[in-house]
Parts: structure tokens; sequence; C-alpha cells
């Protein structure tokens, strides 16, 4: 574990000064659950931790889940993952949110960690966790591991020749199939971020996940009011039933009368480098009847732009699968 600074941040404001401020690399702290991780296997080296729980204390909307105006919700960042699973409103309003932040981890992570830190979380490549291996997202211009190494957990969508990680986490999947909204407070005051151009690409810079800047604090995920989120779904296949990230996952909802599909919305998890929107197959199933056969031509465009690797070829027809069974089970 290497030396750094801890201090706790008195205020939102001071956060971000702090965050922003400092001449060396800085890390918030919410639930610790990823970065202590990081920090004790060397991957994470702050030398400045600031400590953002106790701003939940002087402002309840940081760790709550509000009521929004419209029908929306509002989850607090540092609201903690249980906390939210179990809100009745998210429950009965967004089953695919709850399902979701079920679905991950451990009862005991799920109590310590936060929606802040959960959409934050870096990805699970074990070389990426392994200093002594190259990685370009650790280390730029090192060079890609998964590239010549095992690559079966990793991704087939929106990768790159610089990298091709998955990025982890079951509620981003389920926040970008709603088109929910991150809000966030930096340098310049608060702002919003909609959640489908939160994360980036690797591309050539895979160091950089998402578009957030130094000092920004995030203050709490919005919820948009979509009422036929109602009928909504996260199925999550992994290789044991529990305490396992994603192999593949759907985020599915479906506005269906009379047979014909009226709206849908699907997102992909443990197939994409970031939280992965189909639009493709959305517009395959808007205006057709809800059959497995129009499941499947939306599964089909969802994983057509798919660029799978010997190890991990199996996920083109494992994450069609999954989609087509979280479609047929949401009208259940
Ligand atoms: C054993 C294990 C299994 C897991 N399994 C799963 C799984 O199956 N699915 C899944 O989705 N996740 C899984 N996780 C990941 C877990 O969900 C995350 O570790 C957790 O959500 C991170 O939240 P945290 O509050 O602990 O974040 P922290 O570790 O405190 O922070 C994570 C990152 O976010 C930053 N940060 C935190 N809050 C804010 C904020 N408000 N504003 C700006 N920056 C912030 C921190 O600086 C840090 O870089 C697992 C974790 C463990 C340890
Ligand atoms: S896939 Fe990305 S995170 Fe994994 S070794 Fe390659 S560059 Fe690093």
């Amino acid at each position: 574990m290497i030396n750094f600074e801890y201090r706790r941040a008195s205020s939102l404001d001071d956060a971000v000064s702090t965050g922003a401020g400092a001449r060396r690399p800085a890390r918030f702290v919410a639930g610790g659950t990823t970065l202590i991780d990081l920090m004790k296997l060397d991957v994470e080296r702050p030398s400045l931790v600031v400590d953002i729980n106790a701003l939940g204390a002087n402002d309840s909307g940081l760790s709550a889940v509000t009521d929004l105006p419209g029908g929306g919700l509002r989850l607090g960042a540092l609201a903690r993952m249980s906390d939210a699973a179990w809100d009745a409103r998210v429950k009965e309003r967004y089953p695919l949110v709850s399902q979701s932040l079920l679905l991950a981890a451990s009862g005991q992570v799920r109590n310590m960690a936060t929606i802040g830190g959960n959409i934050l979380q870096r990805t699970r490549c074990p070389y990426f966790r392994d200093v002594a291996t190259p990685c370009n997202k650790r280390e730029p211009g090192s060079g890609c591991s998964a590239l010549v190494g095992i690559s079966r957990t990793h991704a087939i969508l929106g990768t790159s020749d610089k990298c091709i990680a998955t990025h982890p986490s079951d509620l981003a999947v389920a926040l970008v199939a709603l088109d929910a909204t991150v809000r966030v407070r930096g340098r310049s005051g608060d702002r919003t971020i909609p959640f489908t151009a939160f994360h980036v690409v690797p591309g050539q810079h895979p160091e950089r996940e998402n578009v957030l800047e130094p000092g920004d604090v995030i203050t709490a995920v919005d919820l948009p009011a979509l009422s036929f989120a109602r009928r909504s779904l996260y199925l999550k296949v992994r290789d044991r039933a529990s305490f396992a990230f994603a192999l593949a996952s759907a985020a599915v909802a479906l506005d269906v009368q009379s047979g014909t599909i009226r709206n849908a919305r699907v997102a992909l998890g443990g197939v994409g480098t970031k939280p992965w929107r189909s639009v493709a197959a959305e517009r395959a199933l808007i205006g057709k009847t809800a059959t497995l056969v129009t499941f499947q031509a939306a599964s089909a465009a969802a994983l057509s732009d798919a660029h799978p690797r010997s190890d991990n070829a199996f996920k083109v027809t494992l994450a069609r699968r999954t989609l087509e069974r979280a479609l047929t089970e949401v009208l259940a």
C-alpha cells in the first residue's frame, strides 16, 4: 500500500476545490470497495484521498432516493446500492434498476458501495489489476496484454486496438437503457450529463473512461419518468450464480399494446467497453409484433457490429440469447 494523504471534505464545494486544486493525483472515496481494493493492488496510486461520505449527513439528497416532479426518481450519489435496490419506488417503477443492483457483488459489498462509485468502478480485466503486466489503461502506451493473452471475459463491442476491456457495472446497463442523467458539481457549478454520453469507448486513450473533469463530484443520478419501465427486466448471465461479473447481460423495457411493441429500450452488459445501449435493437422491435422472431431480429441487430476474438467468440451467441430471453421474460 502506498503512502497517501487523507482528508475529509467539509462540503461539496470543498470536495470540488480540493480535488481540482490538488497538484498530485487525487481520488474521492465513497464506499471504498473499488478504490481501496485497487490501492492495495498498487493499481491506483493517489497521493490524496478525499473522503466524501460525511457530505451525506449535511445534505440528505446526496444519500437518499427522492421523488422528482413528473414521476422520476433521483438516486443520491452517496445512496448505498442496497438502499436504492430495496426502495419500494425503485422496485415498482424501475424493476431493472433494482434487479441490476441486487445481482451485483454481495450483500456486504452492496451495503457499503454507493451509486456514484458504482458507475465509476474500473474494469475487472485481470491484466489491469496485475501491475506486473502491460496495460494501456493503467499505463498508457505500455501495450495491451489481453490482445496477446487470454480474452475470454473481454468485450466484443466498442473495442479498439488499444483496449478490449468490458465495463463491469450492472447498474450502468440499466441506467443507459433508461436514458438516465448524471448530476455533477464541478469547478464551474452544477451540470448534467446524459448517461449515454457519460462513459466513452477506449479508442486510442483507454485511460479515459468517462467525461468527468478533475474535481467533478457526482451528486446524483436522475431516472426520468418512463411509465413502461414498470415492465422492465435485468438479466445477467455469469460463470457462477452469485458474486460474479456478467459474461453477458441485458436490460430491457417494453411497451406492448395488443401484441404490438409501441416502445422499447435495450442495453447490453458484459460485452461492451462501455454500458451498451442498442438503438439498432430498439428499432428492430418498435412497431413489430412481440414474438420470438422479432426478438431474434433485434438480437441480431444488437450484435451486428461485434468484433469477437477466438477466446470470446461465444459471447456473440450468449449475448443474443440473453437478450432474447430477457425480451421473452419481461412479457411473462
Ligand atoms: C468482490 C466484489 C464483487 C463485485 N461484483 C460486482 C458485480 O457483480 N456487479 C457490479 O456492478 N459491481 C460489482 N462490484 C463493484 C462494486 O459495485 C463497486 O466496487 C462499488 O459499486 C463502488 O462503489 P463505492 O462507493 O465503494 O466506490 P469507491 O471505491 O469509493 O469509488 C470508486 C471510484 O469512484 C470515485 N467516486 C466515488 N463516488 C464518487 C462521486 N460521488 N463523485 C465522483 N467520484 C466518485 C472514486 O474516486 C473512485 O475512483 C464488486 C465489487 C467487489 C469488491
Ligand atoms: S484490455 Fe484494456 S484493461 Fe485489459 S490489458 Fe488491455 S488495455 Fe489493459
